[in-house]
């Protein structure tokens, strides 16, 4: 029998879970004599478990998150001041369910990222819609979407996923346009989706970062009415272990 034709047409139908499967499935109802039935049922279990990874693996990849870190990775006794108890319950993800936020403060090194990224894992993994960025590519791409007419659009990317991890913030001051901007990223976001902030800067001196004190102030009204604030506190893991400042990334997914 050629099935060459039949597969040529189920790719046709963007059917290539049943198409990819075809022969080795076909070969497998011969061998024991499976019924018309079983047959379908089981391309048919093919076609959506291939659509379920290839969703799963687009949802990972507009997630952009630069590397995968886990929470069973992270040496809790390390660092002390991050209760192993409440990271654990935050794995579950109720709190983005709930629209609450998160926010990890402290020294370089001290594993802020790391449990920032293990969550975002997390959520993916329950099919949520991810966006990692950094405070300042973040601030480039806002700046960049003024000079080409995209501002807008630019800035909608980071309304929408159920929750926006904002890396490093606190190393570059905003400019004042940036600083808007991001107060209403958040303000939009309030109750609505869940946002993620990492920063060497405890939360009383982000008007260092955003400049103006009254927007400040205002962006923290939205941003703390249901945060998850933790003060990691400690020792560099990175001196401490002489992790490479360009050690690949472990590979996504
Ligand atoms: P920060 O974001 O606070 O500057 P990172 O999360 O980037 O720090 O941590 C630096 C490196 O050290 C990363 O490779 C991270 O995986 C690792 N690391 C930090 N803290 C721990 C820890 N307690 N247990 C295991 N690895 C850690
Ligand atoms: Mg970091």
């Amino acid at each position: 029998m050629n099935t060459t034709r039949l597969v040529q047409d189920l790719k046709k139908f963007k059917l290539s879970g049943m198409a990819n499967n075809f022969e080795m499935r076909l070969s497998e109802a011969l061998t024991h004599g499976m019924g018309v039935s079983e047959f379908m049922q089981l391309l048919m279990q093919d076609e959506l478990t291939s659509r379920e990874e290839n969703r799963h693996r687009r949802l990972f990849e507009k997630a952009r998150l630069p590397a995968m870190k886990s929470i069973t990775e992270f040496d809790f006794s390390f660092q002390p001041s991050i209760s192993k108890n409440r990271i654990i319950e935050l794995s579950t993800c109720a709190w983005i369910d709930k629209h609450e936020n998160v926010i990890f403060v402290g020294q370089p090194g001290t594993g802020k990222t790391h449990l920032a990224l293990a969550l975002a894992g997390k959520a993916l993994r329950q099919d949520k819609t991810v966006l990692f960025t950094s405070a300042s590519e973040m601030a480039n791409r806002l700046l960049s979407g003024v000079a080409d007419n995209t501002h807008d659009q630019k800035k909608k990317q980071y309304l929408t996923p159920d929750l926006l991890v904002i890396d490093e913030l606190g190393y570059k001051t905003m400019s004042p346009a940036v600083a808007v901007d991001f107060f209403e990223i958040i303000r939009s976001r309030h109750e609505r989706k869940s946002t993620m902030i990492t920063s060497n800067k405890e939360v009383s001196a982000w008007s260092e970062i955003l400049v103006d004190k009254t927007l400040t102030s205002a962006l923290l009204d939205c941003l703390m009415q249901y945060a998850h604030l933790f003060h990691v506190k400690g020792e560099s893991y990175r001196i401490e272990h002489r992790i490479s400042l360009n050690q690949q990334p472990a590979p996504l997914v």
